[in-house]
């Protein structure tokens, strides 16, 4: 797998042609962002002993990894809430995988949770290389430290997922599943570990990463996608709700980004429409179909909703479950089987 950071590149660009302060913090940011993509994936280390086993290090601010290693499992806290947030969020989203869906690790087999705080100065993202979780602090106005995110943390380590399960390609409609599988994750990551119904939660990604200066709530939003920000120095939150918003375009890898916003809000109107939980049947319909051979075959979201509708009708209650989950589809006018 390529190297996934969390805050789009569009983003970063729009940062970058801003005033003084923030126009470097953008460059900057882009600059670490654009050697990570030309290096290679790291090679996964694979679970040999089941469980959990978290392994935090720190980078003191420079750009070399891992760094120092600060906590290992069962030890601890160390006292810098970057470290202790970390170890918290691998531990969250450790116990969701097990707990709801009997996964041991992002490999199946307890393989190591790793990562790094500290990251550069000001680095104003945060991203997992294959082998670990890496977190920057942020330049505290627009982005405060990403380690205060657990659905960050969830959507990242989730990439570690997809790409043990599925061949989704990080590009057009397969690269946008792909970001939306994560910020499915991710948000069912954040509300497991506040027990959230759909009804409580509140559907949006990175509101707990952005700082005062950013002109909204959060990066993005699964119940309405494009209205997470706007002003700026970002401009708008460019995700549509629906296909007949769907952006063609180049950047971004064909809009991987931006086009998750249509699968993000099916999800969520089917969550919402089941009712209860999410991970009582929403989650286990899209882990299930995220597992499913077929989706190795899946070009398009429309193929992937017609896997997400087989799977919730072999369901107990199987009716009821492909019901909503069409309408959801339905819904952001993506074309049924
Ligand atoms: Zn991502």
């Amino acid at each position: 797998m390529t190297i996934h950071a969390f805050v789009p590149p569009y983003v970063l660009n729009r940062m970058s042609t801003a005033d003084a302060v923030i126009g470097r913090l953008g460059r900057d940011t882009l600059a670490v962002d654009q050697v990570l993509r030309t290096m290679d994936r790291r090679p996964r280390i694979r679970g040999t002993v089941p469980g959990l086993h978290r392994e935090i290090s720190d980078a003191a601010g420079s750009q070399r990894l891992p760094g120092r290693s600060v906590r290992t499992e069962g030890a601890p806290s160390t006292g810098d809430p970057a470290a202790d947030e970390a170890y918290d969020g691998l531990g969250a989203t450790y116990r969701y995988y097990r707990e709801v869906h009997d996964r041991d690790s992002l490999d199946g087999s307890g393989g190591p949770l790793l990562a790094t705080v500290h990251y550069g100065r000001d680095y104003d993202n945060a991203f997992f290389d294959g082998e670990r979780m890496v977190f920057g602090d942020g330049d505290g106005a627009l982005f405060v430290r990403f380690t205060q995110g657990v659905d960050v943390i969830g959507h990242e380590l989730t990439h570690g997922v997809t790409a043990d399960e599925a061949d989704l390609p990080y590009q057009d409609q397969t690269g946008a599943l792909n970001e939306s599988i994560s910020d499915v994750f991710g948000s069912l990551v954040k509300q497991y570990a506040t027990q959230q119904s759909v009804t409580e939660a509140d559907w949006l990604i990175g509101d707990q990463i952005v700082g005062p200066a950013w002109p909204g709530r959060a990066l993005r939003s699964m119940a309405a996608p494009g209205t997470a920000y706007d002003g700026p120095p970002v401009g708008k939150d460019p995700q549509p709700a629906h296909m007949r918003d769907y952006v063609d375009t180049t950047d971004d890898n064909g809009g991987v980004h931006i086009n998750s916003g249509i699968p993000n809000k099916a999800f969520h109107d089917a969550a919402v429409a089941l009712g209860g939980h999410a991970w009582d049947a929403a989650g286990p319909i899209w882990y299930l179909s995220l597992l499913d051979p077929e989706l190795d075959r899946a070009p398009d979201f429309a193929a992937f909703a017609a896997v997400t509708m087989r799977i919730a009708g072999e369901l107990p209650d199987g009716t009821r479950l492909r019901a909503a989950v069409a309408a959801a589809w339905e819904g952001v006018g993506v074309p049924l089987p």
